[in-house]
């Protein structure tokens, strides 16, 4: 391949596919990130157990860092980074206790992927508006439209954290049990069960 020839296929590549193929990517995000919102505003549970795995995770950081994450669904929560089973377990009904008593700074996580959905949807609008507004081919609408789309969803995302994808109203969420959580066999974290309680007319 003559230099000619590469240099050719370095500008076509850097220069048309790579924006093309990120408003590919920002086309999808601007589907997909608020479909994953819509997902936890409809499941009550969901937002229930991620609060609980933030403020979980926020009381274990003083012990375990930075390095800890985590995952909720309907019926349960993970806490990556962790391999003590009776921590977590000691921390997530702390957490209950003290989200009960009003610590709705808790459900707040920093590194939550909530921050990572919202900065791909401002990325999308904003790369695609300027885009639109200075021509496709253009670095120079990338770079602005990722520091802004990441100054915006870092500085959105607490709010969204606290009113649409946790609830921190876990008072009536049963902390079942804690064990490992694997993954491909080895024990990558903890899995914190919890279970809707039954017993709602109970006096608090
Ligand atoms: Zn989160």
């Amino acid at each position: 391949m003559g230099p000619l020839l590469l240099l050719a296929v370095l500008f076509v590549s850097v220069f048309i596919l790579v924006p093309i193929f990120l408003l590919g990517v920002a086309l999808v995000s601007l589907v997909e990130a608020p479909s994953q919102l819509l997902y936890l505003i409809r499941n009550p549970q969901v937002r229930k157990n991620h609060a609980l795995e933030h403020a979980t995770i926020n009381l274990l950081q003083a012990d375990y860092g930075l390095r800890l994450s985590g995952m909720s669904y309907p019926d349960r929560f993970v806490v990556f980074g962790v391999a003590d089973p009776y921590a977590v377990m000691a921390a997530a009904q702390r957490a209950k206790q003290l989200l009960g008593q009003g610590r709705t700074d808790l459900v707040v996580h920093p590194r939550c992927g909530t921050t990572a959905v919202l900065t791909a949807f401002f990325f999308a609008v904003l790369f695609i508006l300027l885009s639109w507004i200075l021509g496709l081919f253009s670095w120079i609408n990338i770079l602005l439209a990722v520091t802004l789309a990441w100054a915006v969803g870092s500085t959105v995302s607490p709010w969204v954290q606290k009113h649409v994808t946790t609830d921190a109203r876990v008072g009536d969420l049963d902390i079942l049990g804690a064990d490992y959580a694997y993954y491909w066999a080895f024990p990558a974290g903890v899995v914190v069960y919890t279970k809707e309680s039954n017993v709602r007319w109970a006096i608090r």
